[in-house]
């Protein structure tokens, strides 16, 4: 790290443990084995270029979670349930050997959602992880669905955030037929999650769990961008919520720069949801983390709002020393 660089908390640093390698390797297929691999490789890894490439990117902690889909994609819910508690011993001990620079956030079976809330607080409370990644919907299944109330319930009681990351959507949107690269990451995965995220808003599971903490990727996955017509649409649809859609947005939802590292969307994410919600990621391994470093270090902000953004807001919330 050099003395320009402002020293950084990461969100959605990706890793993986042996038993989820196979839920992982299918959302490959596009990619050259070459790759493929190098990228296996970057997950697997925990103590050696991992941690050079968080310096040279003036990142001093990563906040690691699986790469997706995990046991998102499982069927067989007791199998979920047993391999995530695996996994999550697998990271709390990779995380053991540099807990100066490495942190976990939990991965959770919600097909079996009180065992989910059960293995989220042993992650909380005895591994020492700082909250929970899920991979977006799990066979279909949303976290708006009252299955899901006793994971937030317990969440809510541990002040835990949940972070949605994107995944492939239940089936493919028809309009986005027959045109080379539109899917996934470009476009696809975007409405995926903020409609998952707007699920949660619009069906009152904030009104349920006003203390529930949500984390986004992708600078809030356009959410920021529309809070405007959120709140003029509920109007006229007349959404029965205690609170207008945007009060939920800036009150339990927080976003990182994920894949985002770009002034203008950061700047609309900033004035809409307020200076202590944004908070910067690299998306390690699957985007350039110096890149982001630069950035976060480079981009037009005041000093003080730099700080906050890069490591202050993420302290705050995970309970981290800043
Ligand atoms: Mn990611």
């Amino acid at each position: 790290m050099t003395a320009k660089m402002t020293p950084k908390i990461a969100l959605e640093e990706h890793c993986m443990t042996p038993g989820l390698a196979n839920y992982w390797l299918p959302t490959m297929t596009d990619v050259p084995p070459a790759a493929r691999d190098m990228l296996l490789g970057r997950l697997n890894d925990y103590t050696g270029e991992r941690i050079e490439i968080m310096d040279r990117s003036g990142i001093s902690r990563s906040i690691l979670a699986i790469a997706g889909p995990g046991v998102q994609a499982e069927p067989d819910a007791a199998l979920a349930t047993r391999l995530a508690r695996e996994s999550n011993d697998q990271l709390a001990a990779n995380v053991a050997k540099n807990p100066k620079r490495l942190g976990g956030l939990a991965h959770l079976a919600v097909q079996d959602a009180k065992a989910a809330a059960d293995e989220l607080e042993r992650c909380v409370k005895q591994l020492g992880f700082k909250g929970a990644m899920i991979n977006g919907h799990t066979r279909g299944l949303y976290l708006d669905h009252p299955s899901i109330y006793p994971l937030w319930e317990r969440a809510e009681a541990l002040g835990a955030p949940i972070y949605i990351h994107p995944t492939d959507p239940v089936a493919p949107a028809p309009v986005l037929d027959g045109v080379h690269g539109v899917r996934r990451a470009t476009w696809e995965w975007g409405f995926e999650t903020g409609s998952h995220a707007l699920r949660l808003v619009f069906s009152g599971t904030f009104d349920r769990f006003p203390k529930a903490k949500l984390i986004l990727g992708h600078l809030g996955e356009t959410l920021p961008y529309l809070l405007w017509r959120f709140d003029s649409r509920a109007k006229l649809y007349n959404v029965k919520l205690k609170k207008q859609p945007s009060e939920y947005i800036r009150e339990n939802i927080w976003v990182t720069l994920s894949g985002m590292y770009s002034s203008e969307p950061m700047r609309c994410a900033i004035d809409a949801l307020g200076r202590d919600r944004v908070m910067f990621s690299a998306d390690y391994p699957f985007e350039d983390s110096e890149n982001a470093g630069r950035f976060m270090d480079t981009t037009p902000l005041a000093d003080d709002l730099r700080a906050a953004v890069a490591h202050g807001n993420a302290a705050r919330l995970l309970g981290l020393p800043d």
